[in-house]
């Protein structure tokens, strides 16, 4: 008797799994990875799960990238730079930050790599990839918009923590620091996707809306 082939083998345990994943961005999942003030909700993005769940989306949580490239959950290697005006420490933020965007680019190539090949092995597995969700205005995993690194390390390394809180930072950041680019995360994703030929639907999340109060704006209507 032959040994029988894998699709057989599919055949015959045919089940109810739907065959359709997303790749979200960690922190839709787990706000707890945020940057220090940027959480608006104590866990999930709800709605965002919710409409997922209707559609019979199976939701992969990619790993926060700035958590496994800057320390930790509380991203204590960026937290160094804060509150340094006027200190020893201010000469030394362009070195700093040479390094740190060498270390950060490298990290996040090695994610990237990591999440492209589970999303090759979805694909060669017969499932369809329904989309990457992003968030706008994160240095890291924006699509549309991102945060300049450069400029809100500046802008953190002049903030005084007399008068810091959570609205100066977030009302202040964004106005100063947005520019129309991907995030450095999501730059490495585009590029190892299209080397592959691999084409998938990005899709967005507004933080600052987010922030601002707002119900999240990604619409994946265009899902069948
Ligand atoms: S936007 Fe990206 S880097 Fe920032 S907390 Fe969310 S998953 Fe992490």
């Amino acid at each position: 008797m032959r040994k029988p082939a894998i699709a057989d083998i599919m055949e015959k345990l045919k089940d109810e799994r739907g065959k359709k994943v997303i790749f979200l961005s960690h922190c839709l999942l787990n706000e707890n990875t945020r940057y220090l003030g940027g959480a608006s909700r104590r866990a999930c993005v709800d709605e965002i799960v919710d409409r997922l769940q209707k559609k019979g989306i199976g939701i992969v949580q990619m790993k926060c990238p700035e958590q496994k490239a800057w320390g930790g959950v509380l991203k204590r290697e960026m937290l160094m730079g804060y509150c340094i005006k006027g200190t020893w420490l201010k000469a030394f933020l362009k070195p700093f930050m040479i390094l740190f965007l060498w270390k950060t680019k490298i990290y996040f190539r090695i994610i990237a790599k990591e999440v492209v090949s589970e999303i090759r092995d979805y694909i060669d597995s017969g499932f369809e990839v329904s989309g990457i969700v992003g968030i706008k205005g994160s240095p890291s995993c924006g699509v549309s918009a991102a945060l300049d690194l450069k400029k809100s390390a500046q802008f953190a390394a002049d903030l005084d923590i007399e008068t810091l809180s959570s609205e100066y930072f977030n009302e202040n950041c964004y106005k100063k620091c947005m520019a129309e680019r991907s995030g450095l995360f999501f730059e490495e994703l585009k590029k190892r996707l299209s080397s592959q030929n691999i084409n998938i639907t990005f899709f967005e999340h507004d933080l600052p809306g987010e922030i601002s109060g707002k119900e999240s704006n990604v619409n994946f209507d265009q899902i069948l």
